[in-house]
């Protein structure tokens, strides 16, 4: 297969490598290109860093290829590898047969590489336009990882193909991590564990609050999943979510989440805060219209406070149906926000249709906002263009009083973050919301939001 003569990785010795440090926007990769570009091949590489080989595949090549003859495609092949290259600059393109593209790359971590593999999916998503005319590729996206030290050439690209293979019958991306000693094992496990975890109560929330800037006061917070699994250590959202798209359990996920929800606002109700929880919604569940139907029945019955966050990747794929479903949640009251704006590709002219009062910029431009010189112009002009749309703009991953005070200087509207509060259990979170109540009350002084931060934080 055309795919065996790519297995020598161009990672390890050539100096096409860049080491990236993190999940990267194009931007600040760009920038790192030229930090870290590594000239001597023989130093390439440096023990503790992540290599991944990640597969694109066009799946409808040979539709297209009928449709507009072999030139075409092939032309369409080529510009998607150029947009790939585009987004992450750092990316080494290797063509694995007319419809696959291999792209490799190095980071100084690996929790830089599954939002990679996510941002070459988006790249690939959007209509490419021949002679005027928007062509759609469906692609296929199967990517494995592992650090550089432990695994062959042979082995990552098997892994590759295998994440592809399965990449084929779901839904989305396909990540691997070969890292431990079986992965596949391992996510299968999950998927098998996965509905008992829903029934058995082993899902649980945690609530971050988020802070209006300009009213010094929680307006909202953000419902985060966890899953304590009987007989593995706590497993993290990112874990176990894509998993439970891929599996076909986001759904019944997610109304347990509404549910419990609902149940905890009551709770908080009843100390006398009235705040909007918001819920994060995969996606895939809002072309989903037995869900939709769900949510919206739910949220009418009881009519609790809640928002949704989307993110606007799921809205450029499915256009039409999103922007359908999203007006009928907005019509009973459901708060929507775009989640990780800016990790993804942003489209204009969607965002101006959307029903949402809130645009959530990525905490990957706002962890970096105080120490490099492009994130700040970012989030800038991030804020002018919400306005502009009339939106509210949240900065999530507030960690240090400097980046609140530039942020606060710059117009945001809403924090989210460390410095103001870790996601809490919902008991320490009432708790946090009546000590903030009585620190309003205690002061009588106009006081700086960095001075009741402060006080948030150590309550
Ligand atoms: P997200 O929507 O971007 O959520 C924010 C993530 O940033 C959370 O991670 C939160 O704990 C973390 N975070 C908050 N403040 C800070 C900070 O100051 N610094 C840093 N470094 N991180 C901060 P978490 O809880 O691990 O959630 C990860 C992702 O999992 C979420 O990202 C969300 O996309 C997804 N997720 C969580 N709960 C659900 C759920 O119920 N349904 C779905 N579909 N996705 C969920
Ligand atoms: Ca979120
Ligand atoms: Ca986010």
């Amino acid at each position: 297969m055309a795919r065996a003569q790519k297995l020598s990785l161009p990672v390890v010795g050539s100096f096409e490598v860049v080491r990236v440090p993190d999940a990267l926007p194009a931007e600040q990769a760009r920038d790192s290109a030229t930090e870290h570009a590594i000239p001597d091949p023989a130093e390439g590489v440096i023990p503790g860093d992540w290599r991944m080989s990640c597969l694109v595949e066009v799946a409808n090549f040979s539709h297209i290829r009928r449709h507009l003859g072999s030139v075409e495609a092939e032309h369409l092949v080529a510009e998607l590898t150029a947009r790939v290259a585009q987004s992450i600059p750092t990316v080494v393109t290797s063509h694995v047969g007319r419809a696959t593209v291999q792209f490799d790359l190095v980071s100084a971590s690996r929790c830089g590489l599954e939002p990679v593999v996510r941002r070459i999916a988006d790249a690939c998503a959007a209509t490419f336009s021949i002679d005027g005319v928007e062509h759609t590729l469906t692609v296929v996206v199967g990517a494995a990882a592992c650090p550089v030290t432990q695994v062959d050439d042979v082995r990552l690209i098997e892994e590759a193909e295998g994440a592809l293979d399965e990449a084929r019958l779901s839904s989305g991306p396909v990540f691997r991590d070969i890292s431990s000693g079986a992965p596949t094992l391992d996510r299968l496990a999950l998927i098998r564990d996965l509905p008992a975890g829903i029934e058995q109560g082993q899902m649980f929330l945690q609530y971050q609050p988020k802070v209006h800037v300009r009213r010094q006061e929680i307006n909202s917070a953000e419902a985060l999943i966890r899953w304590q699994h009987p007989s593995r250590a706590l497993i993290p959202p990112n874990d176990f979510i894509t998993i439970a798209e891929e599996a076909g359990y986001i759904m019944p996920l997610t109304l347990w989440t509404l549910e419990q929800v609902i149940v905890d606002q009551r709770l908080i109700a009843e100390d006398g805060n009235a705040i909007t929880i918001f819920i994060n919604i995969s996606g895939q569940l809002l072309g989903n219209d037995a869900f939709i139907e769900q949510a919206c029945k739910r949220v009418a019955e009881t009519k609790v406070m809640i928002g949704f966050e989307i993110t606007e990747t799921a809205v450029i794929r499915y256009p039409e149906i999103a922007i359908k479903n999203l007006m009928r949640l907005a019509d009973v009251g459901i708060s929507i926000a775009i989640d990780d704006y800016g990790a993804g590709l942003s489209s204009l002219a969607y965002l101006k249709q959307l029903p949402a009062k809130e645009l959530k910029i990525d905490k990957m431009f706002v962890l970096q906002l105080t120490s490099n010189s492009r994130d700040p112009l970012i989030v800038r002009s991030t804020i002018d263009l919400a306005h502009a749309l009339d939106m509210e703009v949240t900065a999530e991953g507030v960690e240090t009083p400097a980046a609140l005070a530039l942020l606060s200087v710059m117009g945001c509207d809403i924090v989210q973050g460390y410095l103001i509060s870790r996601p809490l259990s919902i008991s320490d979170f009432r708790e946090f919301m009546s000590a903030d109540r009585k620190l309003s009350l205690a002061v009588t002084s106009q006081p700086t939001f960095t001075r009741a931060a402060s006080f948030w934080k150590s309550a």
